[in-house]
């Protein structure tokens, strides 16, 4: 059982809720001689609440915790004073509130929120302290506006780029999601708002998401598809999960028995409450049996709900036992007193300036700039007279779109008004938007005579959140960049040779048909509602880049790893699919295969210039804890202040079965003025050298050498130093089955 969820607060008087319940007891009677029930004192532990609350309830106020009764709400029970559960979307800031039984907005006024850019943006900061941030204005907002479980982080693993949820998770390396996931969570929940981390497990695609049948091997579940889950549950000590829509190994993953009994709550020890995904529980039997505790957003009447009648019946008829629901009840209560619903909590705060600068610094650092020829940015505006804005993305509002992560923005700066604002009267800027969704020929010549025209032509393409691109539901068909904007870009380069390409996408792009033509490529993610700002910041110098890629960008689809496994493995054949690149997932798979990609994971440049040397890998004092001490020196070479992410990868040099050639085991985004040079130290336990050997149900970190490389991206790494681990290390898996 995890610390966060024995404390309890203790508090100087009683809660209004049990104020009025002590006054409804009393009946008549004074209430200073009714003794407050034990679960309404917050000085109590957690636990003893739990027993104490669950021993009054009745079957059917314990049934009411275990299914929703609207579509983001489980039911009030005044007898006990328990109010009505508050869940919400998501990882990109508090959603609109919707109608009882729809999706569809219930058109309130209250109900806008800080718009924060998307998850892959935030990984693409490589910073947790970004994280931190984010998850502090999600869990404040959460609390203003009066939600009890954000549904958010998402830490599926990119796996293809064609996943149309990409852009709302956290890029395609384990280490990179877990770090930005626990940092995000505790964020969250130091605001007494539980996190709800989705979607366990192996939700990597959107084609027949639903009904899907996901076969891959352990080591690979283990290596790359959890990690992040892991640590959400060990080091965040995450208070909610959400299962995924499809199946792993046969079963549906909101009730699979190895995924929740097993590894969760078994190998884990997750105290906290397995939700399902809106309408992924199928069975009432195994959603009974399997490790679910709260079902949510079956397309059935409440009462039918697969955890609510059906299961009563059972109940009654002995077909289930009681603790079955008790213990689901029991993990409802526990989330419920851990984030201390019944003592009252801090009112939260939203749409404050605070968080409008938070959405800004997120924004800032997350865009990468991937190419900058002849230092074409940053533009000085005192050198510029005109800029042609060309594009569609230029003036889109991005914040309403891509399924359940949709927000209803504050505001929402676009990148048009971002550059307006920072150039103010001093620069002509026009805009044309060169292309449209339905084609029209004559604006390319529009905003190809506007570029000619201007001394600078910044054209904002990518992809958007329209069905098919970068959105819930469907899987992106291609990575080419949609609307003839290739055709777009190739001519107005060739109107203007100052021409630069910002992309807005939540996912990677193919670039091949004008990427040679183009001096300078800005990837600015889509940036939240700050996100205008935050690129005009960059453009203009004002901001020195500092994003990295979560994500390998490829030349073409054929080269992505589901790619070589055909339908087998991407979108599956009779709605079964076979990870058979098993690890090789991202750069693993560029690296394994020695295929070029056309920006390789950790790639970003900057305004400035670093410097690595002077590596030492020293061995830890203590090998069961820390193996080994990374320490390296970086420096800022160039003229302006900037960061830099310095990555270190680890390399088994003769491993006694496959491993990736290497692998991120640790990072760290380091600030530094021109001229300045800093001592870099990275901590790498044993995990960092482990694979899992499913045989022996353990992680093994096994003797030999290693090759530790550093450098600023996984295809540049100029410092490699040798390591050896003196004994192999066997960490075994506990408890689960
Ligand atoms: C999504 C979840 C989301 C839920 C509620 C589902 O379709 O997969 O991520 O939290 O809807 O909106």
């Amino acid at each position: 059982m995890r610390g966060q969820f024995l404390s309890s607060r203790s508090r100087l008087r009683l809660p209004a809720i049990a104020s009025a319940l002590l006054l409804a007891a009393a009946g008549g009677t004074r209430a200073a001689e009714a003794a407050p029930p034990l679960y309404l004192d917050p000085g109590q532990p957690v636990e003893a609440r739990v027993a104490d609350l669950l021993g009054r309830m009745t079957l059917d106020e314990k049934l009411a915790l275990v299914h929703a009764d609207s579509k983001f709400t489980t039911a009030a029970l005044p007898r006990l004073g328990i109010p009505r559960r508050w869940m919400s979307d998501g990882p990109h800031g508090v959603r609109e509130d919707v109608g009882p039984d729809t999706f569809v907005p219930e058109g309130k006024t209250d109900d806008f929120s800080t718009y924060l850019p998307v998850a892959i943006a935030l990984a693409a900061t490589w910073d947790p302290d970004a994280a931190h941030a984010y998850g502090d204005v999600i869990g404040d907002e959460a609390r203003a506006r009066g939600k009890d479980i954000m549904l958010g982080p998402g830490v599926n693993i990119q796996r293809t780029p064609l996943g149309g949820r990409t852009f709302e998770f956290l890029g395609e390396d384990p280490l990179l999601a877990a770090r930005m996931a626990v940092s995000y969570i505790r964020a969250v929940q130091a605001h007494d708002v539980a996190s709800c981390i989705k979607h366990f497990a192996a939700n990597n695609q959107e084609t027949e998401r639903g009904s899907i049948d996901v076969e891959m091997d352990e080591r690979t579940l283990r290596e790359i598809y959890l990690p992040a889950f892991e640590a959400a549950v060990k080091e965040a000590h995450v208070w909610a999960v959400m299962g995924a829509y499809n199946l792993l190994r046969g079963e549906h993953c909101c009730h699979n028995a190895y995924l929740l009994d097993g590894i969760l709550k078994g190998e884990w020890g997750f105290p906290g409450l397995v939700m399902s995904d809106w309408n992924g529980t199928h069975d009432t039997r195994q959603a009974v049996l399997n490790g679910l505790d709260l079902e949510m957003g079956t397309n059935k009447p409440y009462d039918d709900y697969y955890l609510a009648r059906p299961f009563k019946e059972g109940l009654e008829q002995g077909v289930y036992p009681m603790a079955a629901l008790d213990e689901k009840v029991r993990r409802n209560l526990r989330v419920m007193f851990a984030t201390h619903v019944l003592d009252g909590r801090p009112p939260g705060a939203l749409n404050t300036p605070a968080h409008q600068a938070a959405a800004r610094r997120v924004a800032e650092e997350a865009i990468v700039l991937l190419k900058n020829d002849g230092a074409t940015l940053p533009l000085d505006p005192a050198r510029l007279t005109s800029i042609a804005v060309i594009g569609d993305n230029a003036t889109r509002l991005q914040a309403h779109g891509g399924g359940s992560t949709t927000m209803k923005a504050f505001y929402e700066v676009s990148p048009l008004e971002g550059i307006l604002r920072r150039v103010g009267d001093h620069v002509n800027v026009t805009y044309s938007p060169g292309y449209r969704e339905h084609g029209a020929p004559d604006l390319i010549e529009r905003a190809v005579a506007a570029a000619k025209a201007a001394d600078v032509a910044i054209v904002v393409g990518g992809l958007n959140h329209r069905g098919g691109f970068d959105s819930e539901g469907v899987d992106r068909k291609d990575l080419k960049l949609p609307y003839g904007q290739d055709e777009l870009i190739r001519r107005v380069a060739a109107a203007n040779p100052q021409t630069i390409v910002v992309l807005v996408s939540g996912s990677p792009v193919e670039m091949g048909g004008w990427l040679g033509q183009v001096p300078a490529v800005v990837e600015a993610w889509y940036g939240g509602m700050e996100g205008g700002n935050a690129l005009a910041r960059v453009l203009f110098g004002d901001v020195n880049p500092s994003g990295k890629l979560p994500c390998t960008f490829p030349v073409r689809l054929e080269d992505t790893p589901t790619y070589a496994g055909g339908a087998d493995a991407y979108p599956g054949v009779n709605g079964v699919e076979h990870y058979s690149e098993g690890l090789l997932v991202g750069y693993r798979w560029y690296d394994a295969k020695a295929i070029a990609p056309l920006f390789p994971f950790g790639f970003g440049l900057s305004y400035t210039t670093f410097a690595y040397s002077n590596l030492h890998v020293v061995s830890g004092a203590d090998p069961s804890a820390l193996v080994a001490t990374v320490q390296f020196d970086l420096a800022n070479t160039g003229a302006r202040a900037g960061a830099e992410v310095a990555e270190v990868y680890v390399h088994p040099a003769s491993p006694s079965l496959p491993r990736p050639v290497r692998e991120l085991k640790g990072f760290q985004k380091v600030f530094l003025q021109p001229g300045e040079k800093r001592t870099v130290t990275v901590a790498l336990d044993a995990r960092a050298f482990a694979y899992y050997d499913p045989a022996r149900r353990a992680w093994v970190a096994e003797q030999g050498a290693f090759t530790i490389a550093v450098g600023g991206s996984s295809r540049d790494l100029p410092l490699q130093g040798d390591f050896q681990l003196p004994r192999t290390l066997e960490m075994p898996v506990a408890g689960g089955k």
